[in-house]
């Protein structure tokens, strides 16, 4: 499936091919740090079907708990993170985080990881009071 996508204030913008079938949950912590929510959702997309066609990411790299480096995609400007990759030399896989992507609505998940960090709350949003705006 063709996507782009970009970051808030539009210095970025990507465009991939991804497998709308493969978008998954992660519910890590560095997921909940990184974005300061509660879980980040993902898009898997390979180095030679990914292209950054407007501006340059700002990188910052984490030791995930494998060991391995995971270099971190984001917007310097406005803050939006925007993917995830190894470090060093490729072919690499990119995890993009969905809410960047245009067609996000497209988008269902079929898979949660690192379920062991979810929040307990997830599952009870449906029970919560929702209004369709800012009240
Ligand atoms: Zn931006
Ligand atoms: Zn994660």
């Amino acid at each position: 499936m063709h996507v782009d996508g970009g970051c808030h204030c539009g210095h970025i913008a990507y465009q991939a091919e991804i497998d709308p079938e493969r978008v998954v949950v992660c519910h890590c912590t560095d997921c909940q740090i990184l974005s300061g929510s509660a879980f980040r959702v993902v898009a898997f997309t390979q180095e030679d079907a990914f292209s950054v066609t407007r501006g340059m990411p700002a990188t910052y790299v984490k030791i995930a708990e494998s060991g391995r480096a995971r270099e971190q995609g984001f917007c310097a400007n406005c803050g939006t993170q925007l993917y995830a990759t190894a470090s060093g030399p490729g072919p690499k896989v990119y995890g993009l985080r969905v809410g960047t992507i245009h067609q996000r609505d497209l988008l269902k998940p079929a898979r949660q990881v690192w379920n062991r960090s979810r929040q307990g709350w997830v599952d009870d949003l449906h029970d919560l009071p929702a209004v369709d705006g800012q009240p």
